[in-house]
């Protein structure tokens, strides 16, 4: 218990974004909306949960936070009285995984290899500068039980469920999943809409995987699809054309200052990112996301998991 509330602190530390809209978890309320056909999102705090509901029962992606279990077993049974059958991660973060101990009571969770490594291991994630913060090892109760290395579909409520892993992008080990049939797409923290994003540098992200994952996605997505972000209200693909229209535009901006020469406080005196201010957020603000793009750009590192 001790370490799953420090464990949410240090998360809430990283993640102020979570922190200012719940502090307490006891005031969270969580909102059901129906995005299309089968497919609804559940909203508290953390990250978006999807679900599919049908005859079959329920698959959910993504489950926020332990203490919120509760409250979308709840939500989940407004809307039907049948059980969750699987659970999918979209990567490992603690606003995405949290209930996993939870809900794996239920159901077994899914999720791309390398979700299970960086939460059996822990880490340090952030952006090689001012985000940072160690990732704790999970108990195994957490651990996704089944793991894939780069796709998996699971059949249940007449719809084709795929989960596709798109290698560093927000970190490496990102799924996006494909509600065909109800003509939904869950993004995960590939696309948030929350400004400029947060790349887990320190846990194999990268801009441009990030980049190269919305557009294949888009690129396989019809136009009227509708779109869960990992963060934010639901979404459509003209939303995800600004916001990686604005990926390339700045990462081209640095890119051109690094090949200049240019050190990061240099480039963060000349202010390149002006042009994009209002991408500037209360959690990756404009110098927060040059950070970002600088040292991904210099080839800075983390620790690699090796893909397989
Ligand atoms: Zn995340």
């Amino acid at each position: 218990m001790r370490k799953a509330s420090l464990l949410l602190v240090a998360w809430f530390l990283a993640f102020p974004h979570s922190r200012a809209q719940n502090q307490d978890f006891s005031k969270v309320e969580m909102k059901v909306t129906r995005v299309s056909g089968n497919v609804y999102m559940l909203q508290g705090a953390g990250g978006n949960i999807g679900a599919s509901v049908g005859e079959d029962g329920i698959v959910i992606v993504d489950d926020q936070f332990a203490p919120l279990a509760d409250k979308i077993r709840a939500a989940l049974k407004g809307i039907t009285g049948k059980p969750v059958r699987f659970v999918i991660n979209t990567h490992y973060h603690g606003d995405h995984t949290g209930g996993n101990a939870l809900f794996q009571k239920d159901a077994p969770i899914l999720a791309q290899d390398n979700v299970r490594k960086r939460m059996e291991h822990g880490g340090t994630a952030g952006n090689l500068g001012k985000i940072s913060m160690q990732t704790e090892v999970q108990p195994k109760e957490a651990l996704p039980i089944i793991t894939f290395e780069h796709d998996v579909t699971v059949h249940l409520n007449g719809e084709d469920i795929h989960a596709l892993h798109f290698p560093s992008g927000h970190t490496d080990g990102d799924s996006v999943i494909f509600f065909p049939t109800s003509n939904v797409v869950h993004m995960g923290d590939d696309f948030v809409t929350y400004g400029f994003p947060f790349v887990d540098l320190g846990a194999g992200g990268s801009v441009e995987g990030m980049i190269s994952a919305v557009e294949k996605v888009m690129a396989q997505l019809p136009p009227d699809v509708k779109v869960i972000p990992g963060h934010g209200p639901i979404s459509n693909l003209d939303d995800m054309r600004r916001f990686v229209t604005m990926l390339k535009e700045t990462l081209a901006a640095v890119d051109k200052g690094v090949k200049q020469g240019k050190s990061l406080a240099e480039l963060q005196k000349e202010n390149v990112l002006a042009p994009w201010q209002k991408w500037s957020g209360d959690f990756v603000k404009a110098d927060t996301w040059l950070e970002t793009l600088y040292n991904d750009l210099t080839g800075k590192k983390g620790e690699f998991i090796k893909h397989n």
